[in-house]
C-alpha cells in the first residue's frame, strides 16, 4: 500500500489527502442506518457518529462499523491552544480533537487496521484534523452490541445473525442443537457443517429444507 504507514498504524494527513488510493469504500446509501444515540449526545458528536455509520465492515460490507457495535465512544476534546502566538492574541482559541474508541470483534482481528484507516479517512475528508483512534480490548466485544438494524442487514445479506447470547452461548457453546435460522427460508431445520465459515467469526451451516448453505455469525 502506498503512503507512509507509521508504527501506530496511522497515515499522516498528507498521505491520505494527496493519495487517491485512500478513497476507500463507503456503505451503500440503501444500507445506511442512522445511529441510535442517547438524547444527551452533543451535535458535534452526533455528526461524527453519522459519518462513522458510512464506514463499512470490510468483511460484511452491508454493515457499518456502527451497526456492528465496535464503536464504543466518540468524544470531542476541546483543547486550549497553548502556543505562545495564540496565547498572546486570543486566549479563547481552541483546537478540537476527536477521539474514537473502538473494540475489535475479536483480538487480533485482521480487519481492524483497515477499519481504523477507513474511520480516519472519512473524518479527514470532512475537515477533522486532530483524530485519535483508541483501541480498547476490555470489555470484549459481544454480538449483543450489534444493532437490530445490523442483524436485519446481515440476514438480508445471507448470513444468519447471532442468536441472543443467553439462548445459545451460555449453556453449551458448541452444542449441536443450536437453533440457527436459515436466512433464506427462515427454517430452523438447519445443520452445522463446520465451526469455521468464510472467516473465524462465522460458522458454516446448511438448511435442510431449502438446501441453502450459509454462514452464521457466531455469538461471542
Ligand atoms: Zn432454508
Amino acid at each position: 500500500m502506498p503512503g507512509t504507514l507509521h508504527d501506530n498504524g496511522n497515515f499522516s494527513v498528507e498521505d491520505i489527502l494527496v493519495n487517491p488510493s485512500h478513497e476507500l469504500s463507503r456503505i451503500e446509501p440503501a444500507n445506511y442506518t442512522p445511529p441510535v444515540l442517547p438524547a444527551e449526545t452533543s451535535d458535534g458528536e452526533r455528526k461524527i457518529w453519522e459519518l462513522l455509520a458510512t464506514v463499512p465492515d470490510p468483511e460484511v460490507p452491508v454493515l457499518s462499523v456502527v451497526d456492528l457495535g465496535i464503536i464504543r465512544k466518540v468524544l470531542i476534546e476541546e483543547q486550549i491552544a497553548t502556543s505562545p502566538e495564540l496565547a498572546a492574541t486570543d486566549t479563547t482559541k481552541k483546537n478540537q480533537a476527536v477521539v474514537v474508541t473502538i473494540t475489535p470483534t475479536y483480538s487480533g482481528c485482521p480487519a481492524m487496521d483497515a477499519i481504523a484507516l477507513n474511520i480516519r479517512v472519512v473524518l479527514l475528508q470532512h475537515g477533522y484534523r486532530n483524530i485519535k483512534i483508541e483501541t480498547v480490548l476490555s470489555p470484549a466485544w459481544t454480538t449483543e452490541w450489534m444493532s437490530e438494524a445490523g442483524k436485519q442487514k446481515l440476514k438480508a445479506y445471507g448470513i444468519a445473525p447471532p442468536n441472543p447470547m443467553q439462548q445459545v452461548c451460555r449453556p453449551a457453546p458448541f452444542q449441536q442443537q443450536e437453533a440457527i435460522q436459515c436466512p433464506r427460508c427462515n427454517s430452523y431445520h438447519t445443520q452445522l457443517i463446520s465451526q469455521f465459515g468464510s472467516t473465524a467469526c462465522k460458522a458454516f451451516y446448511q438448511c435442510q429444507d431449502c438446501k441453502e448453505p450459509f454462514d452464521y455469525f457466531k455469538c461471542h
